[in-house]
C-alpha cells in the first residue's frame, strides 16, 4: 500500500478472479466459461466497417440492445441496464441500494465478489450460513435486514432454488431489494423474471459470459422495475456512462437474435454435466446437485488442494476456494465432451497413484 492510498481502503482484500493463463497449453475448466465459441452470426457482427467507427463514442444509453434484450425477455426497454458484465451491476447495485443504514445480506458460501463489494462500499454484510448441505436457510434470509442478494443458482454449488421460495424472500420485505443473480439460470434452474412483474423490489441479474459464450466481450444485464433501473442508471451515469463499447453492443444485439443456437449450447452443456456428475460419482466423488455449467466435488482419498495441483500438474485446471467449509472440494467447469475425457483420465491417474501412495491426508 503506498503512502497516498486512501485509509478507508488499509484492510480492503480485493477480489481474486480464478487463473487466467495467456496460452493453450491448460484444458480450462476453471472459470465458467462456455467451451463452445460465439455463433458465426454473433462474430459476424463485427465488420471492419463496424471497427472503421471506432472513432466514435457508442451509445451511453444502448438503446438498440436494451430494445432487443426487452422483447427477448418480455418487458420494456425501461426495465432492463446494461453494463460491463455483470460484476459491473453487483457494484452499481451494492452502491445505490446500501448505506450505513442499509446493510446487505447473502449467504456465507457464494459468489467471492459479494464481500469485497460489501468491503469495498464499507456496508455492514451480513453473511447468511448455508445449512451443512449447502442447502438456503430461506427463513434466516427473510429474516435478514438490508438488501438480500443471491445467486440462484449458486456458485460455487451450482444448487438452485425454487421459484416459491424466491417469492417468499421477495414478499417478506416489500421495502428491501432482492438481487437474483442469474449467472448461471440458463443451465437448468428456474428464472424469478415471472416474478418481476409483481414486485417492485425484484433486480435479477444476467450475463452474457457464460450461457452466451462471451466472458471476453464483457457484457451483463440487469432487469428489475423502471424505479429500480432508474436508480442504477444513475449510479452508472455516475460512474461511467460509456460502460460498453460498440463491439460489445453489437455482439450483444447479435446474440439476441441468435437465442437458439446459445439455448441449444446450454442443453448441451446441460447433458454433460448429468454425464460427468455420474461418472464422478463412480469414482467417489460427493457433489451437489448442480444446475449449474460446473459441478462442485469433493473425494475421500484426496483432498481439494491436492486435486487442484494434481490436475494442473496434468494440464488440467479446476478452482479451488482455501475457504472455511468448502476447501475439501474442487469446482469443475462443464467442458466439452472431449474435454471432459481428459479430466477422467486425469482424475483416474491421480485416485490410482494415491491408492499406491496411501491417501494424502
Ligand atoms: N455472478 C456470479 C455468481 C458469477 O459466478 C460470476 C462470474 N465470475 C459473475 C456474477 C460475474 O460475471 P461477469 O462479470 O463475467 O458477467
Amino acid at each position: 500500500m503506498s503512502r497516498f492510498f486512501s485509509s478507508r481502503f488499509a484492510s480492503l482484500a480485493p477480489y481474486v478472479p480464478g487463473e487466467q493463463p495467456q496460452d493453450q497449453q491448460y484444458v480450462k475448466l476453471n472459470t465458467n466459461e462456455s467451451p463452445y465459441p460465439p455463433s458465426p452470426r454473433t462474430r459476424a457482427a463485427v465488420s471492419d466497417a463496424e471497427l472503421a467507427r471506432l472513432n466514435l463514442y457508442p451509445d451511453p444509453t444502448g438503446t438498440r440492445l436494451r430494445e432487443a434484450i426487452a422483447a427477448r425477455y418480455g418487458v420494456k426497454p425501461a426495465n432492463v441496464l446494461l453494463a460491463n458484465g455483470s460484476d459491473e451491476i453487483l457494484s452499481f447495485a451494492f452502491m445505490a441500494f446500501c448505506d450505513a443504514e442499509t446493510p446487505v445480506a447473502f449467504p456465507d458460501i457464494s459468489y467471492g465478489f459479494y464481500p469485497v463489494y460489501a468491503a469495498l462500499y464499507g456496508l455492514a454484510a451480513e453473511e447468511i450460513p448455508l445449512r451443512a448441505d449447502f442447502s438456503m436457510d430461506v427463513d434466516a434470509f427473510c429474516a435478514s435486514r438490508g438488501m438480500r442478494v443471491l445467486a440462484n443458482p449458486n456458485a460455487p454449488t451450482g444448487m438452485a432454488l425454487p421459484l416459491s421460495e424466491i417469492e417468499r424472500i421477495l414478499s417478506s420485505d416489500p421495502d428491501r431489494v432482492v438481487l437474483v443473480d442469474e449467472a448461471y439460470v440458463d443451465f437448468g434452474a428456474q428464472t424469478a423474471l415471472p416474478l418481476l412483474a409483481k414486485y417492485e423490489n425484484l433486480l435479477v441479474v444476467r450475463t452474457y459470459s457464460k450461457s452466451r459464450s462471451m466472458a471476453g466481450a464483457r457484457l451483463g444485464f440487469a432487469l428489475g422495475s423502471e424505479a429500480l433501473i432508474r436508480d442504477l442508471e444513475t449510479i452508472r451515469f455516475s460512474t461511467n456512462p460509456y460502460n460498453l463499447n460498440r463491439l460489445t453492443l453489437l455482439l450483444g444485439e447479435a446474440a439476441v437474435a441468435d437465442d437458439a443456437y446459445y439455448m441449444e449450447n446450454c442443453k448441451k452443456i446441460a447433458a454433460t454435466r448429468e454425464r460427468a456428475a455420474a461418472r464422478l460419482k463412480e469414482l467417489g466423488f460427493t457433489l451437489t446437485p448442480s444446475q449449474a455449467n460446473f459441478l462442485f466435488a469433493s473425494h475421500p482419498a484426496v483432498s481439494g488442494e491436492t486435486l487442484y495441483s494434481a490436475l494442473k500438474a496434468q494440464g488440467v485446471l479446476v478452482r479451488h476456494f482455501k475457504k472455511p467449509r468448502i476447501s475439501e472440494y474442487v469446482r469443475i467447469t462443464i467442458g466439452t465432451p472431449e474435454q471432459m475425457e481428459v479430466l477422467f483420465a486425469a482424475i483416474e491417474d491421480i485416485l490410482k497413484g494415491d491408492a499406491a501412495c496411501a491417501p494424502q491426508r
